[in-house]
């Protein structure tokens, strides 16, 4: 399952050159070219799959353990303090490379602020209206 023109399939598959810190028979997780932080890492697997939502099930099991395995590294490594595992659907959301993959982010003491929302507030009404709208496409 690769799509011709996707770079990230060619760079999973080793057809285009990487920084490859980690790979196994699923996934190749390679340095970021444009990092948020020193160490800032991608997790592609070998198959294509756009998005969150279009992920077999084989390779959504296994995803986390290897972001765990790759923060774990980072921490003794790297010496950051913690990481984040960011994962971005659609162009709304952020994401610019349709092929999926999660990023691995150190984060530094000191270090500048990422991912970070301002929180909001809702009514209770507001927060069973909105959970009701959910539910119903879940059932
Ligand atoms: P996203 O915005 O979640 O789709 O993330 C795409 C990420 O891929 C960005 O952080 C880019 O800097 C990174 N990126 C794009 N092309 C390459 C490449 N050829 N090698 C390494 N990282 C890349
Ligand atoms: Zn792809």
């Amino acid at each position: 399952m690769k799509e011709k023109d996707c770079i990230f399939c060619k760079i999973a598959n080793g057809e285009i050159p990487s920084a490859t810190i980690y790979e196994d028979p699923d996934f190749r997780v390679i340095l970021d070219l444009s990092p948020a932080s020193r160490g800032h890492a991608l997790i592609l697997p070998k198959n294509h799959f756009a998005d969150l939502c279009s992920l077999d099930e084989r390779t959504a099991e296994k995803v986390l353990s290897v972001a765990a395995k790759i923060g774990a590294a980072m921490k003794k490594s790297l010496n950051c303090s913690g990481f984040n595992v960011v994962q971005n659907n659609g162009t709304a959301a952020g994401q610019t490379v349709f092929h999926f993959h999660v990023h691995v982010i150190p984060r530094y003491d000191n270090g500048p602020v990422m991912v970070a929302w301002e929180p909001g507030k809702a009514s209770a009404e507001e927060l069973a209206e909105v959970a009701n709208q959910i539910k119903g496409e879940l059932q």
